[in-house]
């Protein structure tokens, strides 16, 4: 399914969170909105979802205009960073929470929902945790979890904002090789918010560098890095590099 997003504004008071964005998501494409915190990742992520309404412009999934569809109407599967399980469900209750939440006649039998998230759970790698709550898993865990319930009702398009921020560097690693073989295998447009210019350039297709409620720049990781188009991106790109510190042999060298 394809996004088209034409001339998108959204402002906060004096704030322009969102200013004239135009965006073309590919059909199956994994794209990343890179950039400094407060540039609009989060509000251009959220009325995707239709979760912030916008003040201008038009959002299509395909060729149905979503602009006024409401977040259900809509079925976007999103995770978020601290976008929490539900604690008093089981983990198979969280995943098929959106299934179990249809009117009746959307509804599938009880059964079906049941293998369903029991499907999901090991596509997510999680099979056999089916019983647990959420307190009994790792960060790790519940984001596939959060992912898998993302899943459960066939979305559209899947929305992630900083899924794996709130994980160490490690696990972080980990859950990134893994959301690119996932992403592969079932093919979702997805739609991917970071601030880690790292996790921009390994998993995604294409990269959206945004800077104060605009873009920047739309274009292959490589062609970001090695021909950025403006000097916002150089230096963010420079900066990035500079944040992560000198290389211990760099260090070394020059000492
Ligand atoms: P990012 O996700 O890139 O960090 P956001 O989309 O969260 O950026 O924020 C973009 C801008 O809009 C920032 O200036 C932020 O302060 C402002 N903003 C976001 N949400 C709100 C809100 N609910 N009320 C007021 N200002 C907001
Ligand atoms: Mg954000």
């Amino acid at each position: 399914m394809k996004i088209t997003i034409r001339d998108v504004g959204k402002d906060y008071g004096p704030v322009h969170a969102l200013d004239a964005v135009d965006l073309d998501v590919a059909s199956g494409e994994l794209l990343a909105l890179l950039g400094p915190s407060g540039s609009g990742k989060t509000t251009l992520l959220r009325a995707i979802a239709g979760l912030e309404p916008i003040d201008r412009g038009r959002i299509a999934f395909g060729d149905l205009d979503a602009t006024a569809l409401s977040v259900q109407e809509r079925r976007a599967g999103f995770v978020f960073q601290h976008y929490a399980l539900f604690k008093h469900m089981s983990v198979l209750d969280n995943v098929t929470f959106g299934l179990r939440m249809r009117p009746r006649a959307q509804r599938p039998a009880r059964e079906a929902i049941r293998r369903r998230g029991l499907e999901l759970l090991s596509l997510v790698q999680l099979g056999g945790l089916e019983a647990r709550y959420p307190n009994q898993l790792s960060g790790g865990q519940r984001q596939r979890v959060a992912l898998a319930r993302a899943l459960a009702i066939e979305p559209r398009v899947l929305l992630l904002d900083e899924p794996f921020g709130a994980l160490d560097a490690k696990v972080r690693k980990e859950l990134r090789g893994w959301l690119k073989a996932l992403h592969r295998e079932l093919g979702y447009t997805t739609v991917f918010v970071t601030h880690d210019q790292d996790e921009a350039l390994e998993l995604a297709d294409r990269v959206v560098v945004m800077n104060g409620g605009r873009i920047e720049q739309v274009d292959t990781p490589d062609a970001i890095v090695q021909r950025p188009a403006s000097d916002f991106v150089a230096d963010f790109i420079d900066a990035r590099d500079a944040a992560r510190g000198p290389e211990p042999l760099r260090v070394a060298s020059s000492l």
